[in-house]
């Protein structure tokens, strides 16, 4: 058998300290998921069930590349999050086991289209030409569990040009990772190479070209890039 046309390149991100490369499948995101975000975005912190949105793959901006201002939009956001790597996917796995699941950690940014995403909302339409555009995830390399943990707590912030715009801590996220896993497990059979973004914490805002963006999360690392 031989491919009609060549091929795309599979998506892989960087694993610290070592030659090799973790190859990505699925980019999971849960919307809303630190109160004070919540809030920020005009909906009630209560804990209702986690959602989820998708985005692309081929969205992963890697090595600090820019990230290129997307078309038809004038109000772009910046999100701050922890990734989840996993290792091992399946169904219905239970909260107790799901950190054994997971490969490691990264740090990334959930760019948004916040206009068209407001739209969408409004019009009950989906909201993938707001959240899963090209160059959409500029996102750090990966950390192993097996050398850091699996952290539950620590500062994650976004500067911009310097400037704190975000900041929080991980252990204010309302769903956990181990429930973030088995939730979604209910809903996808979850597979080596599955990312999950786990949510942001309050700040978010809108950048400009030229602005410099430098994210962090305590134990996991850091994400920088250029909005060109
Ligand atoms: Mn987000």
């Amino acid at each position: 058998m031989r491919y009609a046309i060549t091929p795309p390149d599979r998506v892989h991100l960087s694993v610290r300290g070592s030659d090799e490369i973790y190859p990505v499948r699925r980019v999971y995101c849960v919307g809303r998921n630190y109160a004070a975000h919540a809030i920020e975005m005009g909906h009630d912190p209560d804990r209702e069930d986690p959602f989820f949105f998708l985005k692309c793959p081929e969205n992963i901006v890697t090595g600090g590349a820019d990230f290129p201002y997307p078309t038809c939009s004038s109000g772009v956001h910046h999100e701050i999050e922890t990734v989840v790597a996993l290792a091992h996917g399946g169904r219905d796995i239970a909260v107790e086991n799901a950190l054994e699941h997971v490969f490691g950690y990264g740090i990334g940014l959930d760019m948004t289209r916040r206009d068209l995403q407001g739209e969408m909302k409004k019009q009950g339409r989906p909201w993938e030409i707001g959240k899963a555009f090209d160059h959409s995830a500029p996102m750090s390399g990966l950390v192993r569990a097996s050398e850091i943990g699996h952290p539950d707590a620590g500062a994650i912030w976004l500067k911009v040009n310097g400037e704190v715009r975000q900041s929080g801590d991980m252990n204010q996220m309302i769903w956990k990772v181990p429930e973030m896993i088995a939730c979604l497990s209910r809903l996808f059979e979850l597979a080596p190479g599955d990312l999950i973004m786990t949510g942001t914490p309050s700040g978010v805002g809108p950048v400009s070209r030229g602005d410099v963006l430098h994210g962090f999360a305590e134990g996991i690392g850091e994400v920088q890039c250029k909005v060109a």
